[in-house]
């Protein structure tokens, strides 16, 4: 007899929210791995999960960073797609900026302010905004 254990690295997340006095179970493609305050790489604490009764059916849940220098609470967005939460972004969002070498920054102070401003449109899924910003 084989004995087959599911990999829970592969296991989709399962999180439980309440519907209409009811407790139901919800799939999502995975948590937020990183906070969107200060940029650590986290496994979040999850402390609540909505799901948005309107047409879109989004679900929101809210975090808890437990990086203890941080300890900031976040909303986590996602869309379902096929009964599956996918995870979209997350908010508040504070801007990290990228540092350059400093010959850069005195050369072209322009170009570090339009690609950090694009890196925040990536965020916040403003693609087409990106886009230009990362092309300059
Ligand atoms: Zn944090």
């Amino acid at each position: 007899m084989v004995n087959v254990t599911p990999d829970p690295r592969k296991a989709r997340p399962r999180v439980t929210a309440l519907i209409r006095g009811r407790e139901l179970p919800f799939e999502l493609n995975s948590h937020p791995d990183a906070c969107p305050i200060c940029h650590t790489a986290i496994i979040p604490i999850r402390l609540h999960v909505r799901i948005l009764e309107n047409d879109s059916a989004d679900m929101e849940i809210l975090y808890a960073c437990p990086n203890h220098a941080c300890d900031r609470g976040f909303l986590g967005y996602f869309r379902s797609v096929n009964n599956v939460y996918f995870f979209k972004n997350s908010a508040p969002f504070k801007e990290s900026k990228e540092v350059f070498p400093p010959e850069i920054e005195s050369l072209s102070p322009l170009f570090v302010e339009i690609y950090n401003q694009a890196k925040s449109a990536e965020h916040y899924e403003l693609d087409q905004i990106s886009g230009m910003g990362y092309r300059k």
